[in-house]
């Protein structure tokens, strides 16, 4: 019997930003800190407009990663001194990955703020190549845990996760 989730508030759809109805569930495993196997139920969501399938997307999940988010975001954060039980060929892919696209993120957030006029102090303060991908991340998220969480959640909810099957972050992870 899997955990239910279930957001409070209606998000609209991503890609036209209307109405989704729910048309189905579906049992999402995660593994948390401890090890532990969890399984979350979430919902299949359809955009009244074009048909789109959406899946909810808890918080504390990454897409297409098996384990939960604060675990990634601990390795990421900390990479010689975490306690996260992953095998280091993981690891190693968490980082791989993480380095693989956060160019990416970092136009991604960048280019939302602006869409939603958030534009702001904090975008003067982001020239392109000033500091480590972690510390321009953080100008734009805030540092505080849970940062990998609010870098994939507006990504998700803008529809720009990209998810590309390379040889290098094959097998999940
Ligand atoms: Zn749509």
């Amino acid at each position: 019997m899997g955990f239910l989730v279930r957001g409070a508030e209606k998000v609209p759809s991503p890609c036209c930003g209307k109405h989704m109805k729910v048309i189905g569930t579906r049992d999402r495993k995660a593994i948390d800190r401890s090890g532990k196997k969890h399984i979350y139920n979430i919902r299949r969501l359809q955009c009244e407009q074009c048909g789109k399938i959406h899946h909810e997307l808890p918080e504390f999940l990454v897409p297409y990663k098996r384990y939960k988010s604060e675990c990634i975001e601990t390795v990421l954060t900390n990479r010689s001194n975490h306690d996260i039980p992953a095998d280091e060929s993981t690891l190693y892919r968490w980082k791989d990955w993480f380095y693989f696209y956060v160019e990416y993120w970092i136009h991604c957030l960048v280019s939302i703020k602006h869409q939603t006029k958030q534009d702001g102090d904090d975008l003067k303060v982001l020239p392109e190549t000033s500091g480590t991908a972690l510390q321009r991340l953080g100008r734009l998220v805030g540092n505080a845990s849970g940062w990998l969480a609010r870098v994939v959640r507006p990504v998700v909810n803008f529809y720009l996760w990209v998810h590309t099957r390379s040889a290098f972050l094959s097998g999940g992870g």
